[in-house]
């Protein structure tokens, strides 16, 4: 695995804004990522199991907690603050359940079965599920859990269904169904984690944060994904005998794999352009005035405390043909003091970039 990176803290602030509505955390997926998660699905290219016996299991886990608890509890750092050390302090273990699944339990220590370990391919994607484990941490699903398991087997049911009549769209009837369904398990009282498939994308989503930091390809995120779909399809009417439990609380499904690729290239995106740097929001912020832009564009940087405008007051087509554009801009250092600005003009070059005069 490669070596871990930061995150810088306004890229996760910038990312984490985008999950503040309480139903669907990070991106959406859209219709072409839905379409890539079937292709994905039937093509069903996944690498080889690596059929790892016990002491290569035991090896290869010592070696993904290491790289991966650390990023994690700097993820952790920066979208909780306190209590990290207290909710991160146990280290997972290998329990000798041949069933592909994994699960953390109400003291946060994380469970990696045998199955799991054996099926995976590789490290990073033992990393994608740990990181998995410590998403529904980090989002405290563990104490709302146990809130809601405390209610009993009939209390479950109605867990759910409140937990539904909060965050569902009242006329999403499938996401009520799904959580009745889930507080019907959690009724059960089976210790099982029966987190609600939102609870399972908002892990997913802190799951791709903790990766991201860790310097793990994203991409081991929907091989794994992939993997628990193949496990769970197929024998006795949908669910193989290994997958069961796995499919039911971890929905391995192309919606869930749509979404995953959707968070994992708005990541890449947002890494790969390096937002977080003030002179890089500028002048993105001046491309998109100059391109479209009327009247102010806005940028802000939530790591600095910095912000700007470009106002854009004329346009024209100089004697060549070119476009130009007369813009003012002002920047702002931390919050609203110290402010500079100025006035130019850029005109278009022929390969696309603008250029000041
Ligand atoms: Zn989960």
């Amino acid at each position: 695995m490669a070596e871990p990176r930061a995150i810088p803290a306004a890229l996760l602030a910038l990312l984490l804004a985008a999950c503040s509505g309480v139903d669907r955390p990070g991106v959406p997926a859209t219709g072409a990522e839905r379409q890539e998660a079937r292709r994905l699905l039937q093509a069903g290219a996944i690498p080889q199991q690596r059929r790892l016996d016990e002491a290569a299991q035991h090896a290869s886990l010592a070696r993904v907690v290491r790289h991966v608890r650390p990023a994690a509890h700097r993820v952790c750092q920066r979208v909780r603050g306190a209590n990290c050390g207290a909710i991160l302090s146990r280290s997972p273990v290998r329990s000798r359940d041949r069933e592909i699944n994994a699960h953390v339990d109400g003291s946060h220590r994380v469970t990696m079965n045998a199955g799991l370990l054996r099926a995976a391919g590789s490290d990073e994607e033992i990393a994608a599920v740990l990181a998995h484990e410590y998403g529904h941490v980090i989002a405290d699903h563990i104490d709302k859990r146990m809130e809601d398991a405390s209610v009993g087997a009939l209390g479950g049911l109605l867990a759910g269904t409140f937990v539904g009549a909060m965050i569902c769209d009242r006329s999403n009837r499938d996401c009520l169904g799904d959580l009745v369904q889930t507080g019907g398990s959690m009724g059960l009282g089976m210790g099982a984690l029966a987190y609600s498939q939102q609870h399972e994308l908002e892990a997913d989503y802190y799951s791709a944060l903790i990766l991201a930091e860790a310097g793990v390809p994203l991409e081991a995120g929907e091989r794994m994904l992939m993997r628990l779909a193949r496990t769970s399809e197929g024998r006795e009417g949908g669910y193989g005998p290994l997958g069961m439990a796995m499919a039911r609380t971890h929905p391995a499904n192309d919606e869930r794999i749509a979404r995953w690729i959707a968070n994992r290239r708005a990541l890449q995106y947002a890494l790969s352009t390096g937002l977080a740097s003030d002179s890089q929001l500028a002048s993105e912020a001046r491309r998109r005035a100059l391109e479209t832009g009327a009247g102010e564009t806005r940028w802000a940087n939530p790591r600095t405390g910095h912000s700007g405008t470009i106002s854009v007051k004329k346009r024209w087509r100089a004697a060549a043909g070119e476009a130009c554009v007369r813009y003012g801009w002002k920047r702002w250092q931390a919050a609203g003091r110290k402010e500079t600005q100025g006035e130019e003009t850029a005109c278009r070059q022929a390969g696309g970039s603008w250029q000041v005069r």
